[in-house]
């Protein structure tokens, strides 16, 4: 029974395939960037390889078989690896994967023309190779630690793809004679895969470098550009999740706030960019103090931070570190210091009282002589309230 004609599904490939180049070109030829390139130049390849394919009666064997075969797979395997890369995590070596895969299925349609392997044992290890490499390529997308829906499909799509390969290289170890227009149900499901794989690989590249794009954009949103730290709006947004956490689970949790001492005067004596260095060697010692806790930059030269879990004695200690490090630090030279402020979660706070609490014993701090860590207690009263009292005692604001 002959299924379809494997020459006109060829045929359909090489129209859709040139449909898809011309419209994913027309996208990300506008702002191109190498992977796009690499990824073009594999639908190039394909395109090029599966047109000298389905001219195999027309142009000399070698051109059509030995040619058309190795651009095809370079081609495969360009589009596969780019896709791979800009999905992220895939493992450091993947490249050299695709790459060695190349090499054997290449190898073994050069070994042919020699006279060194059959016709049927070089379709049956390029068949095998091929599998190999979409079960690869798979893996990698489902592997990657970012994993989504978009991701999840693909690598349904190049394990269905390994499995036909695998039931094309059984098919081909019962045959004598090997045909590319053999209408066999193996034979068909490998061209139909390999069609369907190229359309959703072009279609999934854009909708990948969108999804990368916007990740960027969050990440760019969220993080200050200076420290790297999170920004004071995602800093509030985060901590009401690990505040409302710890609420439920009865963890311990502080508020710290951290200043910078007399930064106004290291700005005028050393200048500005002086002044940039000190803040991002703060941000530097909170991360390397603060690994597991969130932190921040609040706003100019200073910093939050939410620990969790900590005892009081940790936390006190964890706040001690954080001054004495900066005591120590010189940056260019300069040598700064910093004031500590401290709260812990009692009763039903909000988290924006709490750090109106740590707020206020940093003021103390600062009061205090500065260069030292203060823990809130009831007696102190947060600035605002206090600036508060003192309008009301001079009658200002009515
Ligand atoms: P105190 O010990 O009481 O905290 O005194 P201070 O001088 O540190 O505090 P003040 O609030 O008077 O000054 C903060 C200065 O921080 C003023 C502002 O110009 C500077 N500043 C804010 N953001 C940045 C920044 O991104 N880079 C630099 N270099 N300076 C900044
Ligand atoms: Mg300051
Ligand atoms: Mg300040």
């Amino acid at each position: 029974m002959r299924l379809v004609d494997t020459y006109s599904l060829i045929l359909a490939f090489i129209v859709v395939q040139l449909a898809a180049l011309g419209a994913l070109g027309a996208d990300l030829m506008k702002d191109p960037e190498r992977r796009d390139l690499s990824f073009l130049s594999g639908r190039v390849l394909q395109i090029i390889g599966w047109t000298m394919i389905f001219y195999r009666d027309v142009l000399p064997d070698g051109l059509s078989v030995l040619v058309g075969n190795c651009a095809m797979f370079a081609g495969i395997c360009l589009d596969s690896a780019s896709l791979v890369a800009i999905s992220g995590g895939a493992p450091r070596y993947f490249r050299r994967i695709y790459l060695s895969a190349w090499l054997l299925f290449s190898g073994a349609v050069a070994l042919e023309p020699l006279g060194l392997i059959s016709r049927e044992a070089m379709f049956l290890v390029g068949t095998l190779v091929h599998g190999a490499l979409m079960v690869a390529s798979g893996w990698f997308f489902v592997s990657c630690p970012r994993s989504s829906p978009l991701r999840r499909v693909l690598t349904g799509f190049y394990l269905s793809m390994g499995l036909v390969l695998g039931f094309r290289a059984v098919w081909l170890t019962s045959i004598s004679r090997y045909a590319l227009s053999d209408p066999a149900l193996p034979q068909v499901l490998s061209i139909l895969g390999a069609f369907a794989i190229s359309t959703v690989s072009a279609i999934s590249y854009g909708l990948l470098k969108k999804e990368m794009a916007l990740r960027q954009v969050r990440i760019m949103a969220d993080q200050d550009p200076l420290t790297h730290l999170y920004n004071r709006r995602a800093f509030t947004r985060i901590g009401e999740d690990l505040f409302r956490r710890a609420r439920q689970e009865g963890t311990p949790l502080w508020a710290m706030m951290i200043d910078i001492d007399h930064f106004k005067s290291i700005n005028d004596t050393f200048g500005h960019s002086a002044g940039d260095e000190i803040i991002a060697d703060l941000a530097f010692i909170m991360a390397k103090v603060l690994p597991c806790h969130l932190t921040c930059r609040y706003g100019g030269e200073e910093f939050g931070a939410l620990l969790t879990g900590l005892s009081d004695p940790q936390a006190l200690e964890t706040a001690e570190m954080i001054r004495a490090e900066a005591e120590r630090a010189s940056v260019m030279g300069i040598s700064y210091t910093v004031s500590v402020g401290l709260a812990k979660l009692e009763g039903q706070k909000t988290m924006y009282a709490l750090l109106d609490d740590a707020d206020a014993a940093l003021y103390r701090a600062k009061g205090l002589g500065r260069n030292r860590v203060e823990v809130f207690h009831q007696d102190m009263i947060p600035r605002e309230r206090d600036l508060e009292a003192v309008s009301a005692d001079q009658g200002i604001g009515g």
